[in-house]
């Protein structure tokens, strides 16, 4: 099954508005073979929508489990679709760390964007010493289980993952490629196991974690490795554009 890969960059909490601005100028990545993401601070989400026209994608870095109402702060996925925005990255491991989102809330955010007929690009991973213990496929079948096995067949398809270790997210230590297939493969093994062969093999899975322009063609290349969720190198233009031209390979 020929999966289109994606090169998904997350900005985090950075530019200000003439670097967004700058961006968008700067910003022309091939996206003849690859789906191209961007996931930027809310407060940017409508600026970004011009690069909708160069065949960008634009991602919130969260979204609410509620549909409306009195939740101070919160963007809904109702608001993000009603906007243009296409998705909402969700369960990143940072919102994990900081703002103690378990996999019950992850998994609601995923109902959000089913909801709302956005994209949600779940992510996962193991933290170092879960790593170091050997027990990083029972941590990630773990958190997939909780998050997502509700889900149908249809609705699981719809949906990105990403395979983001939390040692490698902005350590500048990369998984090595055999790691990342490795886990990838084991991915798509629990899906298929909760739904289907068929299924799972038509989920995209990203790898995230410390992803740059010059290590993005080699994991890239690897059978279940999709494409990337990329943070640092995605703030850089001349960066980005090779990690997106790696995932048109
Ligand atoms: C991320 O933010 O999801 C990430 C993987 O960051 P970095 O590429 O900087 O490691």
């Amino acid at each position: 099954m020929k999966r289109k890969k994606i090169a998904a960059g997350n900005w985090k909490m950075n530019f200000l508005p003439q670097d967004v601005d700058q961006f968008i100028e700067t910003f022309q990545p091939n996206t003849a073979n690859a789906e191209v993401m961007i996931g930027a601070p809310s407060i940017y989400l409508e600026r970004l929508l011009a690069l909708k026209t160069k065949g960008v994608q634009i991602l919130a870095q969260d979204v609410s489990i509620h549909e409306k109402g009195a939740f101070t702060g919160e963007v809904s996925a109702e608001m993000l679709a009603a906007l243009g925005v296409n998705g909402a990255i969700v369960g990143h491991s940072e919102r994990r760390t900081y703002h103690h989102e378990t996999d019950e809330i992850i998994g609601q955010k995923v109902n959000a964007c089913l909801r709302a007929h956005i994209t949600a690009v779940y992510c996962c991973g193991e933290l170092l010493a879960e790593r170091q213990a050997g027990h990083q496929e029972k941590v990630v079948e773990q958190q997939i289980r909780v998050a997502l096995s509700h889900l149908t067949k249809e609705e699981a398809v719809k949906i990105v993952v990403a395979y983001e270790p939390v040692w490698a997210i902005g350590t500048g230590v990369t998984a090595s490629d055999e790691q990342a297939e490795e886990m990838h493969a084991f991915i798509r093994q629990v899906m298929s196991a909760i739904w289907d062969a068929d299924t799972a093999a038509q989920i995209r899975i990203l790898y995230g974690g410390s992803v740059n322009a010059a290590n993005a063609d080699a994991l890239f290349a690897c059978p279940n490795v999709d494409g990337g969720l990329v943070g640092g190198a995605s703030l850089k233009v001349s960066d980005f554009t090779s990690i997106c031209q790696s995932a048109n390979a």
